[in-house]
C-alpha cells in the first residue's frame, strides 16, 4: 500500500505533488519523496523517512523547482524500513538522462524478473517493485532500442501483479497501470472545465481523487487498466497500451483503505461503505431498534459503514469512542505487546455514554483480532450492557499479494478459531461478518470486476505452492495459539 502523484507542466509542480501526497498520506507514512525536471531538463529528486510535511518542506520544494514532477508515499511494513526503498527511484540511462519512477502495488514475479536482470548485469539499489519496473523499462529502451512506450507495453505484459505507475523521462510524463487495475489510479486537470480529453499541460495524477480537491484540480477519469498515457508539451494526451484483462479491482480499497471522499473503480467510496452497513443491517434480524440501542463505529475507518447500518435500522448513530489522530497505525507494529499498547493510546470512550446501552460496534475488518478485543473490553468497562460486533468485510482468510499488507495465513484469526471462539475471544455478545456472497448485491452486475482473494482465496496469480480457493486445506488446519 502506497500512494503516487504526478503533475505535468504546471507552475510549482513539486508543491502540487506534495499537496496531493499530503491528501493521500493515509496510503503511507513511512517515507516519501518527489522528483522534478528542472529548467535545464535535469531530473532531480529528494526522499526521506517521515511524513510529507516534514520531508517535502518548502526548502525541498524550492530546490526541486520545475513544471513536471512525480512523488510517492510509502506504507510502513515490518522490516526493510530504509530510505533506499523510498521512492521515486532515479534511474540513470547509458544515453545520459535520468528516468524517475514511482509505483503502487506488488508484483508476484518480482524475484524471477530480478534474477533475470541481475544475470544481465543490472545492479539494484533497493528491493522495491518500482525500481524493478524502471530498470526493466530502461533495459528494453537502452539495450533493445525500444521506444519508452513500447518498453512500457512490453513490461506490462511481463509483470504479474499490481502497478499504478508514474514515470518521468526527458520532457515527458508517462502514467500506466496493470491490465487488471488492482490499485486505484486517477487523472485530473488543473484548468479543464469542458468535456473530452484536455491538453496535456496541467494534467495531474493521484492514487485517489481526494488528492485533487486540495490543489483545485478536477477529476477527469481513471487511468484505465492496461492503459499507457504519454504527456508531452504542446501535444494532446496520447493513450496507447493494452486492452484491459479481466478487471480485478481491490475490494478492500473500497471497504477500508481508500479515503471515503475518493471515487474510483466506478464507485464513490463512502457510498459503497454505506451500502455495506445497510446490507448488514437488513440481515441482522436479532438486533431490534430501541431507545437503548446505539450503532457505533470504530473511528474513522468504519464511520460510513456504521452510518449506513444505523440509517437502515432507524437507530441512533453514536460516536462513543474517540480516536487520537496523532497515533500512527497500530496494525503494523511488530509485536503483539506494542499493538496492544497502540490500541490503548489510540481510542478512549466518552464518559457517561455507555451505561445501560446495547451497542452495535462496527469495524471494517478483523485481521488478528487485536484492536477489537481491546475495544470490546473498553466499551464493556465503560458500562455497555450488550456489545454486538459487526464487521463490514468477510473473514480475512488469505494474505494479499497485490499490495495490501496482511499477515501470514497462520496469523489471521479467522484461520485459527471458529466463529464462536472468536466471539468469546473478543468478549462480545454476538459477532457477524459481511459474507462474500453479499458482494453480488453490493456491486450489482460488477462483482466479477473485483479481487476478493483475501476473503475467498480466489487469487488470479497465486504464488507457486500457495493454497488457493480450489486446493485450500480446511480453515481449521491452524491450531489456536492464543
Ligand atoms: P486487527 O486488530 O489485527 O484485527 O486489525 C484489524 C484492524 O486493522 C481493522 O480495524 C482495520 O481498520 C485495520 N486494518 C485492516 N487491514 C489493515 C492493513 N492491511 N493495514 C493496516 N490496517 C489494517
Amino acid at each position: 500500500m502506497c500512494g503516487i502523484a504526478g503533475v505535468f507542466e504546471a507552475e510549482g509542480a513539486t508543491g502540487l505533488v506534495a499537496s496531493i501526497l499530503f491528501a493521500i498520506q493515509h496510503r503511507g507514512q513511512e517515507s516519501c519523496g518527489a522528483a522534478a525536471r528542472d529548467a535545464g531538463g535535469r531530473i532531480v529528486g529528494h526522499k526521506g523517512m517521515g511524513l510529507v510535511k516534514q520531508v517535502l518542506d518548502e526548502e525541498v520544494q524550492n530546490r526541486l523547482a520545475g513544471t513536471t514532477a512525480i512523488g510517492h508515499v510509502r506504507y510502513p511494513t515490518a522490516g526493510c524500513s530504509d530510505v533506499v526503498n523510498a521512492q521515486p527511484h532515479l534511474i540513470e540511462l547509458a544515453e545520459g538522462p535520468v528516468m524517475a519512477i514511482s509505483s503502487n502495488g506488488d508484483l508476484i514475479n518480482y524475484g524471477e524478473i530480478r534474477t533475470r536482470l541481475e544475470r544481465e548485469g543490472v545492479v539494484f539499489k533497493s528491493d522495491n517493485d518500482a525500481e524493478l519496473i524502471g530498470r526493466l523499462i530502461a533495459m528494453y529502451h537502452v539495450r533493445d532500442g525500444l521506444t519508452i512506450e513500447s518498453a512500457i507495453a512490453q513490461v506490462q505484459v511481463e509483470l504479474k501483479g499490481a502497478f499504478s505507475t508514474v514515470l518521468m523521462y526527458r520532457d515527458r510524463l508517462y502514467a500506466f497501470r496493470d491490465p487488471h487495475g488492482f490499485r486505484p489510479f486517477v487523472m485530473g486537470h488543473l484548468n479543464h472545465e469542458g468535456e473530452g480529453e484536455p491538453p496535456s499541460e496541467g494534467t495531474v495524477f493521484s492514487s485517489e481523487s481526494c488528492g485533487f480537491g486540495i490543489i483545485g484540480a478536477r477529476l477527469l477519469r481513471e487511468v484505465r487498466p492496461g492503459e499507457i498515457l504519454r504527456l508531452e508539451r504542446g501535444q494532446p494526451l496520447l493513450s496507447v497500451g493494452h486492452a484491459p484483462l479481466e478487471p480485478r479491482h481491490c475490494v478492500f480499497e473500497l471497504i477500508y483503505f481508500s479515503r471515503p471522499d475518493s471515487s474510483h473503480f466506478g464507485e464513490n467510496v463512502y457510498q459503497t461503505r454505506q451500502r455495506i452497513g445497510a446490507c448488514m443491517a437488513a440481515k441482522d434480524e436479532t438486533i431490534h431498534n430501541g431507545d437503548d440501542l446505539v450503532v457505533m463505529p470504530v473511528p474513522d475507518s468504519s464511520n460510513f459503514i456504521a452510518h449506513g447500518y444505523a440509517k437502515a435500522k432507524g437507530a441512533e448513530f453514536g460516536m462513543g469512542l474517540l480516536r487520537n489522530h496523532y497515533v500512527g497505525r497500530t496494525f503494523i507494529k511488530p509485536t503483539q505487546a506494542s499493538r496492544d499498547e497502540g490500541v490503548k493510546q489510540k481510542f478512549n470512550p466518552l464518559p457517561d455514554f455507555f451505561p445501560g446501552k446495547r451497542v452495535v460496534l462496527i469495524d471494517d475488518s478483523i485481521v488478528r483480532g487485536t484492536s477489537l478485543r481491546k475495544l470490546v473490553r473498553m466499551v464493556r468497562s465503560a458500562g455497555a450492557r450488550e456489545i454486538h460486533v459487526r464487521i463490514g468485510s468477510p473473514k480475512v482468510i488469505g494474505p494479499c499479494f497485490y499490495g495490501i499488507d496482511t499477515p501470514t495465513r497462520e496469523e489471521l484469526i479467522a484461520n485459527r478459531m471458529s466463529e464462536a471462539e472468536i466471539c468469546a475471544y473478543l468478549g462480545a455478545d454476538s459477532l457477524r461478518w459481511l459474507e462474500v456472497a453479499d458482494f453480488e448485491g453490493l456491486l450489482p452486475g460488477r462483482r466479477q470486476d473485483f479481487c476478493t482473494a483475501c476473503f475467498d482465496l480466489d487469487y488470479i496469480y497465486p504464488p507457486e505452492g500457495f493454497a488457493t480457493k480450489t486446493n485450500a486445506p480446511s480453515l481449521r488446519e491452524f491450531q489456536p495459539a492464543l
